[in-house]
């Protein structure tokens, strides 16, 4: 034990003392030096998020003009690695059951949400923080009613039922009021139909609502509502000169946590799109979509940072696409070809398909020309129907970067725990997906 360690029990003891006088100022007391318990929690998930898509962000983000290999906020936060499997016997998870160990500290079959393999609903972190009369917060980029934040905030059968989950979301009720004080996301084909008008309901219960990025400033207090598509948000990719729409989310939402944070919060925000990008095997898109996570990442860390008092654990639900970084025998991964396409595969094939000019598409979302046998290979595939032009698309550009893929689904590898602030060390080494969310109810289980 160090120095510090020591001076900083002795102080802890002092203050333990000086509690004893008196109780009722506890809360006071505990410093951010001395605090065990985070009074704030941040949980990121990065969807689809393996070990080999952030080594392959770490590439992809390095700066070329330097001899060195710059790490990434992931490698200065990297704890331990936890397994995914779900309750049943097939290995690999979905999202639904993964996101509903993460949320409950159970694990479940493929496509529950927030429910056990009895279909009898599980407590989650968010419900139990929301009871302790914390604030609450979801920021994805997926519609907030797809399967990930659905599992901390709803309970279902089945993952599918994307009108049921969102009528849950009010009439699961905590004295009374809808359990999450923020929302950020897509999704308005589900909150706004024609049976039923969700968002009106949020309203009456004195939500805040916007359905545009750019007038988040508009958004002034919580309880606040912002859904920004109608179902998922567009690719970081194909978002043109404001790639990062996470980011922005996610420091919306603490400038709104932090106006009256008595009781802290819990916040949970989703890299939603990962695993978009890569079930199609889309490698450009892929990294699009982790430069937003890791730079909301690096947003919420220098919140922490300042604050003392929160705790981040950032993990993957289940790994995605079984990316290699390098594929096809050869000993190289092109990764300044991959920083020149500037659209999505979906984007750029279906303007292809769309506009019949297959050269002058790939011209002008990808600055490295085609060769003639690739050009071949993509006009006849633009005569056909469209999933076999964008199928070859992925292949020209997957061989071209010697980007290599096993699968259009999930993958069972371990994923990683990334964590920083109070009660970190908890999360080192490895965890089954269920402890990350045991040891969440643990900070919620104590009053400090
Ligand atoms: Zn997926």
């Amino acid at each position: 034990m160090n120095k510090l360690s020591i001076g900083l029990l002795i102080f802890s003891g002092l203050l333990n003392t000086a509690c004893v006088a008196t109780p009722s100022s506890t809360e006071h007391n505990v410093t951010a030096q001395t605090r065990k318990t985070p009074k704030n929690i941040i949980f990121l998930i990065g969807d689809g998020m393996g070990l080999e898509h952030t080594t392959a962000y770490r590439y992809y983000s390095d700066d070329p003009a330097t001899k060195a290999m710059e790490t990434t906020i992931f490698d200065e936060l990297l704890v331990g690695m936890a397994s995914t499997y779900p309750d049943d016997d097939t290995v690999v998870t979905d999202s639904a059951a993964s996101a509903t160990a993460l949320s409950s500290g159970v694990k479940s079959y493929n496509g529950a949400i927030g429910v056990d393999t009895h279909k009898e609903p599980l407590e989650t972190v968010l419900e139990k923080a929301k009871k302790l009369g914390k604030q609450t917060a979801i920021v994805v980029t997926s519609q907030i009613n797809h399967a990930t934040p659905a599992s901390f905030i709803a309970h279902n059968e089945s993952r599918q039922n994307y009108d049921q989950i969102a009528d849950n979301y009010l009439s699961n009720l905590i004295d009374g009021k809808p359990i999450v004080d923020l929302m950020f996301g897509g999704g308005t084909q589900y909150y706004i139909r024609d049976d039923r008008n969700l968002v009106n309901e949020f309203k009456d219960y004195g939500y805040q609502y916007t359905n545009s990025l750019q007038q988040l400033d508009k958004i002034t207090a919580l309880p606040a509502l912002g859904l920004f598509a109608p179902v998922g948000l567009p690719f970081a990719i194909d978002s043109g000169d404001q790639p990062r729409r996470l980011t922005p989310m996610a420091k919306k939402a603490l400038s709104l946590l932090s106006l009256k944070n008595d009781k802290g919060f819990f916040m949970m925000i989703e890299g939603s799109q990962i695993d978009w990008c890569a079930h199609a095997n889309d490698v450009a898109c892929a990294m699009g979509e982790l430069d937003d996570f890791a730079s909301t990442i690096e947003a919420v860390k220098a919140f922490a940072e300042k604050d003392g008092e929160t705790l981040i654990v950032v993990t993957a639900d289940h790994s995605t696409g079984g990316l290699s970084i390098g594929g096809y025998d050869k000993y190289i991964w092109k990764i300044d070809l991959i920083k020149q396409i500037h659209g999505s595969v979906e984007t750029i094939s279906k303007t292809m398909a769309d506009s019949k000019d297959v050269v002058g598409t790939w011209n002008k979302y990808i600055d490295f020309p085609l060769t003639d046998e690739e050009s071949k290979l993509l006009v006849t595939a633009s005569q056909q129907k469209y999933s076999v032009l964008k199928q070859t698309l992925l292949d020209v550009i997957n061989h071209r970067t010697l980007t290599g893929w096993t699968s259009h689904g999930h993958t069972a590898g371990d994923v990683q725990i990334f964590a920083y602030g109070v009660g970190a060390d908890k999360f080192a080494g490895h965890l089954d997906n269920i402890d990350i969310a045991k040891n969440i109810f643990s900070f919620l289980n104590t009053k400090n």
